[in-house]
């Protein structure tokens, strides 16, 4: 079959097509001299990704064929175009110089670029871990393993099927791996996904591949034996990955059991909603606690902050660990300047040993390695003095490395050039060879200088000289004025316009020496470092160790530093139930409000035993989602070990917190604001424990009032009676009528965010307290956002007509025996109050609701007006809506 095709085609045109029928889910670059070149279906796509010029290219007899390329140093431009729109790459190289080449130069694939694997800067986030993931199902449960080829970082775990969603965005993986049959069961993410044969999940097949590549005989050493599925993920990862990279992986030295049950869960929306990575409104990263939180001085250590960030921990010592180191450094300003001093000069070496294992490293990577482990040694010295365990315990494990140091300061130059064939990267004085052949080098250049002058006077051609190309060598050249006056024993090369070329034999023979020894010293400065990259991979081990100390130690700085900044406090971390927060503070907020505007801070109270639950009220804008997200972010901050944004706090550590806020719509899935909503109440109903924490702003807002109130009261009254789902529970929301639940259950507290009225104005006091809000506000707002008066004067009437039917009701209710929930205060006794169980009287109630309007304008008005959702219009729609609604009453 395959000869049939290949009839007609030229010899390239058939090693190419040799080669690409082993990577028909890449694209493949193919070199040829200075370009890359693509084919076929890979030309289209390039040249329509890139921008590029499709051409043809004659194949002999066969067709012609598409093509599109370009020059080979155009690679880190391209590459990430092609791989963040989700392409797999291939790249194909010449693997012998063109010249030796007896026929076709031989040529193969080196390297598959593939989103979730990449060695290339360009490609990678400094600040960004890229993790591929595999993923194995069976039943409900789940293997999932990943893995950072730019680090060598390697995890895997077990966990029920139903935390994929939660690990995916945890892990954030740029590329997940599936079995092409399983392929429908991964949830749709910011990722691409690679489809394997099934084959590549067998058991026995990753198991082997595992033992294999750790050249060991068991993975008991590792803590992950007996995890089937988690093996069959790893497996599956590695085998992808040696795939991709030809085998090359010496760094990827040992893989981790990763524990789900170690970190406090965070679902999906919870890390939006919180706004950990990205912003909720324009996915950006300005304003999310990472932002906010990176003071840290290294890529690698931005990396770990930020997967600090996504998984808190849930172990109280582990906790106070981080905690002591962050305290230590917060203390002493010297430390903690001295230690940020020193991390200014460490360099990625995450990233800078990997390259090194594989063979990747630069001149200036090798150089970036011995400039970051020369700041070991003080490190270490003025941390091990430190009466903090946890500093000092880090400082014991940061090794020296001088031998490596002083190797790469003998070999190398100060400032080494790019690459490897720039030249002149090693130091004189490393290798003699060397040495004497740069001698020849050099003095063969002064002979030439010298050869021209004598020349130039034995001629007497003033204006001769020496000169070089490719073709000829070293010439020398007479312009045509003084022709007559060149002697016998030049022997003529090149005319040009107006001069001639020639050589001697003398000449040649300086040549034939200067140039030798100019090849020798490329060729020898390379395998010089080669051998120097070879030892540095030798240390892969003790750099990725360093690596990780540094990093760890960079955090322990960033989170000092931005509690000195801030004035943040160490909180107290336990294994009780409660939670006190004392001057909470919003940190993002806190640091974004206008000039001026100071943040008002606020406590927080909650004890499953006594204050499980609070219901917040107050006006739209009074700063309920404030309170809400920081209590939620101080918790996290606090199981990070960071000191939180509070005077104080102490707090019983929380295994996940849920969150439900504002409405959005999820059409894309084909889900309405209000499914999307009750979903993640399901999802938190579900899933709740008592040691979690939950925050609900707003429940069943997009439906209509009564459906929502009733959803809101059960979903309360839920979580207070189940033990199981006993949560502490921050509750805001417009629906006033929430505060009774105050008065029937006993663990259920009142808050609101206070306000004044001032002569019909409202003004945000943002201060939390006891006791609920007694009305809405909602026509206040209205009128501040502008609504004509004749609209506030007419809702205002509205409302009355509607809260006196709505007494009339609770008149009814409390006629019936339904006593309990009759208003005790007074400001309480227009709350219309639903009961947990339906009757008649509600039904009733919403009867009456339109038998007291019967104005057929009045019943419009408040129609359109009960449609309109102010939180989501535009200004212009709003005042559309405001002239239409103008137009009615008119
Ligand atoms: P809505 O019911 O409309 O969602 P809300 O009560 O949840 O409103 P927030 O979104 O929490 O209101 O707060 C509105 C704005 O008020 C914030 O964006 C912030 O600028 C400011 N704000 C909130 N809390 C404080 C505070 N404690 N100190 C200073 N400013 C605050």
């Amino acid at each position: 079959m395959a000869e049939v095709k290949n009839k007609g085609r030229t010899p390239l045109m058939r090693q190419y097509y040799k080669i690409k029928a082993r990577h028909p889910q890449a694209i493949l670059l193919f070199r040829m001299g200075d370009f890359y070149e693509t084919f076929d279906e890979d030309a289209k796509r390039i040249s329509k990704l890139l921008g590029i010029t499709l051409t043809k290219r004659a194949n002999g007899k066969a067709h012609d064929v598409p093509l599109a390329g370009f020059p080979h140093h155009a690679l880190d431009n391209y590459l990430p175009k092609l791989v963040e729109s989700g392409h797999r790459v291939a790249i194909c190289e010449q693997l012998e110089d063109a010249q030796d080449a007896k026929t076709i130069v031989k040529r193969d694939v080196v390297e598959v670029v593939t989103p979730g694997v990449s060695f290339h800067d360009h490609l990678l986030d400094p600040k960004q871990s890229n993790y591929l993931a595999a993923v194995r199902w069976d039943g409900d449960e789940i293997g999932f393993a990943f893995v950072d080829v730019s680090t060598g970082e390697f995890l895997t775990a077990e966990v029920g099927a139903e935390e994929l969603g939660d690990l995916l965005q945890t892990i954030y993986p740029a590329e997940v791996l599936v079995d092409k049959k399983e392929r429908d069961r991964l949830p749709r993410g910011r990722f691409t996904v690679t489809t394997l044969e099934d084959w590549v999940f067998g058991f026995d097949f990753a198991n082997e591949t595992l033992l294999q590549h750790f050249e060991t005989h068991s993975l008991k050493g590792f803590g992950i034996e007996g995890m089937r599925l988690g093996i069959i993920a790893a497996g599956a990862a590695l085998h992808y990955l040696g795939d991709t990279q030809k085998g090359r992986l010496p760094h990827v030295r040992t893989i981790k059991r990763y524990e789900s049950d170690d970190y406090m869960a965070l679902d999906p929306q919870t890390k939006r909603n919180l706004e950990l990575i990205t912003t909720l409104r324009e996915d950006g990263r300005e304003g999310t606690l990472v932002d906010i939180m990176d003071e840290t001085k290294t890529a690698m250590g931005g990396r770990r902050l930020r997967r600090w960030l996504v998984r808190p921990l849930r172990d109280v010592a582990a906790i106070e660990r981080r905690l002591d180191a962050v305290e230590a450094l917060y203390r002493s300003r010297t430390l903690r300047d001295t230690l940020r001093d020193e991390l200014d000069h460490v360099g990625d070496l995450e990233r800078l040993a990997a390259r090194a294992a594989t063979g990747r490293a630069t001149p200036r990577d090798v150089t970036a390695v011995k400039l970051t482990l020369r700041q070991i040694p003080s490190i270490k010295q003025h941390l091990a003095d430190e009466t903090c365990e946890e500093l000092a315990r880090v400082a014991e494990r940061l090794t020296l490395c001088t031998d490596l140091i002083d190797r790469i300061d003998r070999a190398l130059v100060d400032e080494p050039p790019a690459n490897i064939g720039d030249g002149g990267l090693i130091r004189d004085g490393y290798s003699e060879e060397l040495d004497e052949l740069r001698d020849v080098a050099r003095s063969g250049k002064d002979w030439l200088a010298t050869m021209q002058k004598e020349e130039a006077e034995r001629t007497g051609i003033s204006s001769l000289k020496v000169g070089f190309n490719k073709v000829f060598g070293y010439y020398l050249e007479v312009t045509n004025t003084h022709k007559d006056k060149v002697p016998d024993d030049y022997i003529r090369k090149q005319t040009l316009v107006n001069a001639e070329r020639y050589i001697t034999p003398e000449l040649k023979e300086y040549e034939e020496k200067i140039l030798t020894a100019e090849d020798k010293i490329d060729s020898l400065e390379a395998e010089l470092f080669n051998q120097l990259r070879t030892t540095v991979a030798e240390h892969t081990e003790v750099l990725q160790r360093n690596a990780e100390l540094l990093s760890v130690l960079d955090c322990y700085g960033a989170l000092a530093e931005v509690a000195v900044r801030y004035g943040y406090a160490r909180p107290e971390v336990h294994d009780k139930r409660t939670l006190e927060i004392e001057d909470g503070r919003h940190p993002v907020v806190e640091r974004t409000l206008p000039a001026g505007e100071p943040f008002i801070p606020n406590s927080t109270y909650l004890d499953p035993d006594a204050e499980q639950i609070i219901i917040i009220t107050g006006p739209n804008m009074a700063g309920k989602s404030v309170v809400l997200r920081q209590t939620g972010l101080i918790v996290l901050l606090a199981q990070v070990g960071s000191f939180v944004p509070a005077k104080a706090a102490r707090i019983g550590v929380v295994d996940r917190i849920f969150t439900r806020v504002g409405a959005s719509d999820n059409l894309a899935a084909g889900e309405s604001t209000f499914l999307v909503e009750m979903n993640e109440a399901a999802n938190i109903l579900n899933n709740a424990t008592p040691r979690s924490l939950i925050l609900l702003d707003e429940v069943g807002r997009g439906t209509s009032t009564f459906d929502g109130l009733s959803i809101a009261w059960a979903l309360v009254e839920y979580l207070h009676e189940r033990p199981d789902v006993a949560a502490r529970t921050l509750f805001a929301t417009h629906y006033h009528e929430l505060n009774e639940l105050a008065d029937r259950f006993e663990r259920v507290r009142n808050a609101r965010i206070q306000v004044e009225e001032h002569e019909g104005r409202i003004i945000f006091l943002r201060k939390l307290v006891p006791g609920g809000a007694d009305h809405s506000f909602g026509i206040e707002v209205a009128r501040m956002a502008g609504l004509p008066e004749p609209v506030i004067a007419r809702a205002r009437e509205i409302l009355r007509s509607l809260e006196s039917q709505h007494l009339a009701v609770e008149h009814l209710r409390e006629g019936s025996g339904d006593g309990e929930s009759a208003a005790g205060d007074g400001v309480r006794a227009a709350r219309p109050v639903p009961s947990a169980v339906p009757d008649a009287d509600t039904e009733r109630f919403q009867m009456s609701l339109f038998e007291a309007q019967p104005d057929p304008v009045a019943e419009a008005l408040k129609e359109r007006l009960r449609a309109l959702d102010p939180d989501r219009m535009t200004p212009i729609e709003a005042l559309l809506q405001l002239s239409e609604l103008r137009r009615l009453l008119e």
